[in-house]
């Protein structure tokens, strides 16, 4: 057999398992846009568990299935268009690979089973309010003392710290050093005494963002991860971990539909969106952009698994499919029209009922600007630029 026949006898497993497990209710939340609780993604995470698909990306001793590259995208993608929620990535691709590397081996066997099971959040301490893309010059200051820790200062833009057991924190430990050489990477209990989450809600009326207080908050040396003063090598190394994934191209996908399903189903002067000219203009465009896409983050791909090193350039996949997803999103608000005006708060957090192409409205401006985030998050649209220009460009 082809390589080829075997990534789509692949997918169709993957398609038929989505399709028998996935929850009705969670996947008709998933394709409206509503915003999950904590119990309803937990659900999911512990069915993928039980039949090894939460983190099949782990090596096989902590519950990994050894795909490939190509395996793994090409799960992602169909969980992404059949309406599966998106998993946490800080907790199943930042933190475990994280632990895998460079924890301790009582750091792993206290860790690494409770998030292979489904049921522990995690959530990322790095930003501050004078810390974001210059990331180095954080300073919320862990003091030793003794085999503790004493952190104090705050962290902001924290995703779902309101849900997370776990926080993975960038800590300064040394104050004389080099910004990146004084910075230690710590993981902090939540219910420790001294924290507190005072959560954000967003213009998106979703609360994801948090701003995370650290009062004097007491820290056992043994969740020290790496050595003192040299987290900042282990903070980088968690980009490693997805850079492939962040074309993004299951995600552009799904948005398409939803966009498609718009046009077909909604009417302006007696005829569908689909066959008014601006939208087939944008729509083509767009959908030639998301295949330009995909070609690309194939050829990433395959240089990933011939070993090859996949360099600097990776940076345009980030910058690409963040920006598509926010032109998707924007094409279902103008195929949308006034339909997309309305807001319902019941509709973002499940407790409405509305269907089909009403459920797409009431929550389509609310997920456009939730999409602006994706040109911010994990390093904005400026940041790579720049990571282009200097290192793929040589200007
Ligand atoms: C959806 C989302 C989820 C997030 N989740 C988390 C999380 O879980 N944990 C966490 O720690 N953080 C999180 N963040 C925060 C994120 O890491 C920061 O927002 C990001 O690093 C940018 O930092 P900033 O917001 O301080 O903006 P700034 O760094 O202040 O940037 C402001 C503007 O200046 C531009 N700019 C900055 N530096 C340069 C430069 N050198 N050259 C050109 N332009 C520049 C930026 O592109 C931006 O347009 C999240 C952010 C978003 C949007």
């Amino acid at each position: 057999m082809t390589a080829t026949s075997d990534l789509s006898d692949f997918r169709r497993r993957v398609r038929d398992f989505v399709q028998e497990h996935l929850p009705p209710d969670i996947r008709d939340s998933v394709r409206r846009g509503q915003q999950l609780s904590r119990e309803r993604t937990v659900a999911w995470n512990e069915i993928l568990a039980r039949h090894g698909y939460l983190v099949p990306h782990w090596p096989r001793e902590w519950g990994g299935q050894g795909w490939t590259v190509s395996q793994q995208l090409a799960f992602d993608e169909e969980m992404c268009t059949h309406d599966a929620p998106e998993l946490n990535s800080v907790t199943f691709d930042m933190i475990g690979p994280v632990l895998v590397r460079y924890g301790t081996d009582a750091q792993r066997d206290r860790f690494l089973p409770a998030i292979a099971s489904g049921r522990q959040w995690w959530c990322q301490g790095y930003s501050e309010p004078n810390a974001g893309s210059d990331l180095a010059s954080l300073a919320t200051r862990a003091e030793r003392h003794g085999d503790r820790y004493v952190v104090t200062g705050s962290k902001i833009w924290t995703s779902y710290a309101q849900y997370a057991d776990w926080m993975f924190c960038l800590v300064r430990t040394d104050t004389q050093a080099k910004p990146q050489e004084g910075i230690s990477f710590l993981l902090i209990d939540m219910k420790s005494p001294g924290i507190t989450v005072r959560p954000i809600v967003g213009i998106h009326g979703w609360v994801v963002f948090n701003e995370v207080f650290l009062d004097a908050v007491e820290v056992p040396v043994a969740n020290l991860v790496g050595e003192e003063h040299r987290g900042w090598g282990i903070a980088k190394s968690l980009l490693e971990f997805e850079r492939l994934k962040l074309a993004r191209v299951g995600e552009n996908k799904r948005r398409r539909a939803r966009a498609r399903a718009v046009a077909m189903e909604r009417h302006v002067d007696g005829r569908r969106i689909a066959d008014h000219g601006w939208f087939r203009e944008r729509f083509a465009e767009l959908d030639m952009r998301l295949m330009a896409l995909e070609a690309n983050a194939a050829r990433f791909i395959a240089r990933s698994q011939a070993g090859e090193p996949i360099g600097a350039e990776v940076s345009m996949l980030k910058l690409r499919g963040s920006q598509l997803i926010q032109r998707w999103e924007e094409l279902t608000v103008d195929a949308l029209g006034e339909d997309a005006l309305p807001l319902d708060p019941a509709a973002l957090d499940g407790s409405g009922r509305a269907e089909g192409l009403a459920a797409i409205a009431l929550t389509a401006s609310s997920r456009r600007f939730l999409s602006r985030g994706y040109t911010i998050a994990g390093g904005s649209s400026e940041i790579q630029h720049n990571i282009l220009a200097k290192q793929v460009l040589g200007l």
